[in-house]
């Protein structure tokens, strides 16, 4: 087992990696970077946590000039996709907390509430982030 140790940890973080490297979607989506050229970003400020800058996004990307306001109005359809996200966070919290830790009804509501409303702009943006990604795919670099 443990001589199986390095090379089991190699071949997580190769699968971790690959998952993660550029190309793929959940680079785009969990770095905030341009769907396009996986360089660019997505957001002005990173930090989902400044909170004053949270729904600034330059006009298009700064790298490959990849429009990101698609249309008026186009990440409306981010509401959809934020909405799925925090329903799943909220009821895997709560039952979380409310069977397997044992807390009572009131407790666990209050804590995922919570959780929810401290996760809210990572929430927000990654919806952001998935949405452009369902539209625009990686291409690499722009030829002009
Ligand atoms: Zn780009």
């Amino acid at each position: 087992m443990t001589k199986l140790g390095p090379f089991w940890y190699s071949i997580q973080f190769q699968l971790t990696m690959s998952f993660l490297s550029k190309g793929r979607k959940a680079y785009s989506i969990l770095r905030f970077r341009c769907p396009f050229c996986h360089e660019g970003k997505l957001f002005k400020n990173l930090n989902p946590y400044a909170l004053r800058q949270l729904y600034e996004m330059p006009e298009e990307c700064e790298q490959c000039g990849q429009d990101f306001q698609l249309e008026p109005g186009f990440y409306w359809g981010g509401m959809y996709i934020s909405y799925v996200i925090a329903a799943f966070l909220l009821c895997i919290v709560f039952v979380l907390l409310l069977f397997v830790i044992g807390l009572g009804f009131r407790t666990s509501e209050i804590i995922t509430i919570s959780i929810t409303f401290v996760l809210w702009p990572i929430i927000f943006r990654v919806s952001r982030s998935i949405w452009i990604n369902v539209f625009i795919h990686y291409e690499g670099r722009s030829p002009w």
